[in-house]
């Protein structure tokens, strides 16, 4: 399929941070994966991966929410009750068991990641009992410097909760604050205090958790720049230590929840920009560093700077519906749909949907993506000698297409370095989605530079 056209003469359609481009947590993206690759492959992925002796993380998807936001892209479960969970649990409790018989016993989990939907959705008991069937199954890291997050929702989550999490052994949370402005709140069905998330951070600090972040989103309906200004005041008032801002993509077509969303509440491109924009510059002044991607730390985390910096390749096993795997060349992902990721479970067989298996080609583009959005630069003749090749001649498709990008100010070209620029920091997930293979091209209105 080919890659995605940027076009320039003043549109902003193509680089507006509004505009929708994916993530790139993996690449090639979840949607991009084919049916082809089957619980076989994954099984032979996990093996070998044992020789590799590369460090080894775990994801958990827990799919359950009390109640819809209507931005949510996530497909979440909602019900209000705690004991539809265990039902998944137990089938959560199989596939672990069918995973780690290809595993080498002896592999640490040095970082593990509870993600959903809501974690805090399951009752106390439930999250000590899912703690206890990991550590059976898997060899959980006993030390401080191991790496155990939990993304929380801070409407179901108190005190007692993080008390708990803290005693099962995690030490980083990731809250969900998306914006304090009522009129927001009330667009997106998600009523959330301020007072929730102080009370949260406070107990986080008193606990002694290595890191909070909070996430927050631009581009939700009825946001506006002052209303936007006004939560991060309050958000830096509480000093997280770590932020993320992450954009709102309205999809109505794919999500069926965001049908509850009116389009004329939307703020328009340039206003997400603007106050993006606006965001960066505050966030400097209050002492955080951008560390590329959607990502903000305290001037003082240093911890997190250094993890940043050395970032390793590790392995991911991915647990539970929707979740993904990585093993070096090969991604797979589990069942869309809960009815599906169970019934193979109950068939005793791996959930494994599909994946796919990385060319170099892919490997090199993945690279590239990743350096462009991390480190806001692009180093060609290091990551060619990385790959054995010319990486320059082996892109140059797509770096004759950011040469666009260029012209518009949002990248400079340095020979062999590509640095984005402090304008092209608003739209580098855009600029990486130049190197995204599998994206499709726009269609002649969206390429207009009038669009
Ligand atoms: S709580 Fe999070 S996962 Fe659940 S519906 Fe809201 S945004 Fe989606």
């Amino acid at each position: 399929m080919p890659a995605r056209a940027f076009t320039a003469s003043g549109s902003e359609a193509p680089f507006a941070a509004a505009s929708p481009a994916p993530a790139y947590a993996f690449y090639p993206t979840p949607q991009a994966m084919g049916e082809h690759i089957g619980a076989e492959e994954y099984r032979r992925a996990l093996e070998h991966s044992n020789a590799a002796a590369r460090p080894l993380s775990l994801y958990v998807h827990l799919p359950f929410c009390q109640q819809a936001c209507f931005h949510c892209t996530r497909r979440p479960v909602t019900t209000s009750d705690t004991r539809l969970a265990e039902a998944y649990l137990s089938r959560l409790d199989r596939e672990m068991v069918l995973t780690g018989r290809h595993l080498d016993a002896g592999r640490e989990i040095r970082a593990l990641q509870w993600g959903g939907g809501t974690p805090t959705f399951l009752t106390l008991d439930q999250m000590g009992d899912l703690i206890d069937r990991l550590d059976a199954r898997f060899r959980l890291a006993g030390d401080r410097d191991r790496e155990y997050l939990i993304e929380i929702d801070p409407r179901e989550a108190d005190v007692f909760t993080l008390r708990h999490l803290e005693a099962l052994g995690f030490n980083r949370l990731s809250l969900e604050v998306l914006d304090l402005d009522p009129e927001v709140q009330q667009a997106i069905n998600r009523q959330q205090g301020r007072d929730l998330t102080e009370q949260l951070l406070d107990e986080a600090d008193r606990l002694g958790f290595t890191s909070v972040n909070l996430n927050l989103i631009l581009g939700l309906p009825r946001q506006t720049r002052d209303g936007f200004a006004a939560t991060l005041e309050q958000v830096i008032a509480m000093a997280p230590s770590r932020l993320s801002l992450f954009h709102y993509h309205h999809q109505p077509e794919r999500f069926p929840r965001q049908r509850r969303i009116r389009p004329e509440d939307l703020p328009a491109p340039q206003e997400v920009q603007g106050m993006l924009q606006a965001a960066i510059e505050r966030l400097a002044a209050a002492g955080y560093v951008h560390l590329g991607h959607d990502r903000f730390v305290r001037g003082d985390d240093r911890l997190a700077q250094a993890l940043e910096a050395g970032r390793e390749r590790h392995d991911l096993v991915g647990l539970g519906v929707m979740a993904v795997s990585r093993l070096e060349a090969l991604h797979v992902r589990n069942p869309q749909r809960l009815e599906a990721y169970e019934a193979a479970l109950d068939r005793g067989q791996l959930p494994t949907a599909g994946g796919h298996r990385l060319s170099l080609d892919d490997r090199l583009r993945s690279a590239a993506i990743e350096q462009l959005t991390c480190d806001l630069h692009l180093d060609l003749a290091s990551l060619g000698d990385a790959f054995g090749l010319d990486a320059t001649a082996h892109l140059a498709e797509p770096l004759s297409r950011l040469a666009l990008a260029e012209g518009e100010g949002l990248v400079e070209r340095h020979g062999q370095r590509l640095l984005v620029t402090s304008a092209g920091r608003l739209v580098v997930r855009q600029l990486a989605s130049a190197f995204d293979a599998y994206l499709p091209a726009p269609s002649p209105r969206q390429a207009s530079p009038t669009s």
